[in-house]
C-alpha cells in the first residue's frame, strides 16, 4: 500500500478514510490525491488517482455521479460535504482493486436484475456491473462511516 497526497487533505484522515473504507485482504494498490474535479480513477495495474479540487467547497448537499443511463451502472448517492465525498470515492476505486481480486467469483458482489455478472470472467469487468457493484459498496461504506461519527459525538 502506497499513498502519495499532493493536495490540502490532512494525511491522518486520508490514512483514517484508506484504513476504514479498504477491503478486507485488499492492500496492494497505489493510491495518489491530485489536484482535479472531484473524481477518482482505478488503473488494471490497481495504480489509483483520487481529485480534489484545489479549495475547500462550502458544505452543502448534493448528489454525486447519478446515473439512470442503463449503460453505465451508477448508482450514486447523496453527498453532505467534502469527507463523505473522500469515502465515497475512495471506496468505490478500492473496490475496483477488490474486484479484480475477486474477478472468478460470484460471492460478494453487489448485484441486481439490470446489473448481474453473468458467469464470464470479462462480465465483472464491463462497465455496468462493475460500477454498479462499487457504487453499492461505496454506499455502503459511506453509511457505516456516518454511524460511526455519530458514535463519536
Ligand atoms: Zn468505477
Amino acid at each position: 500500500m502506497i499513498i502519495i497526497n499532493k493536495t490540502r487533505i490532512d494525511n491522518g484522515l486520508l490514512h483514517e478514510i484508506i484504513e476504514f473504507v479498504r477491503p478486507p485482504m485488499i492492500s496492494d494498490f497505489q493510491l495518489e490525491v491530485c489536484i482535479g474535479l472531484y473524481c477518482g480513477i482505478a488503473t488494471t495495474s490497481n495504480q489509483i488517482t483520487i481529485f480534489i479540487t484545489p479549495k475547500e467547497p462550502p458544505a452543502r448537499s448534493s448528489c454525486y455521479d447519478h446515473s439512470t443511463d442503463k449503460e453505465r451502472g451508477y448508482v450514486g448517492t447523496r453527498i453532505q460535504n467534502e469527507f463523505e465525498m473522500l469515502v465515497f470515492v475512495i471506496a468505490h476505486e478500492l473496490r475496483h482493486v477488490w474486484q479484480r481480486e475477486n474477478y472468478d467469483t460470484n460471492e460478494g458482489w453487489f448485484t441486481n436484475e439490470l446489473y448481474c455478472r453473468g458467469n464470464s470472467i470479462l462480465d465483472g469487468f464491463s462497465p455496468p456491473a462493475r460500477d454498479y457493484d462499487a457504487d453499492m459498496y461505496a454506499r455502503q461504506q459511506l453509511k457505516r462511516w456516518r454511524t460511526s461519527r455519530r458514535d463519536m459525538k
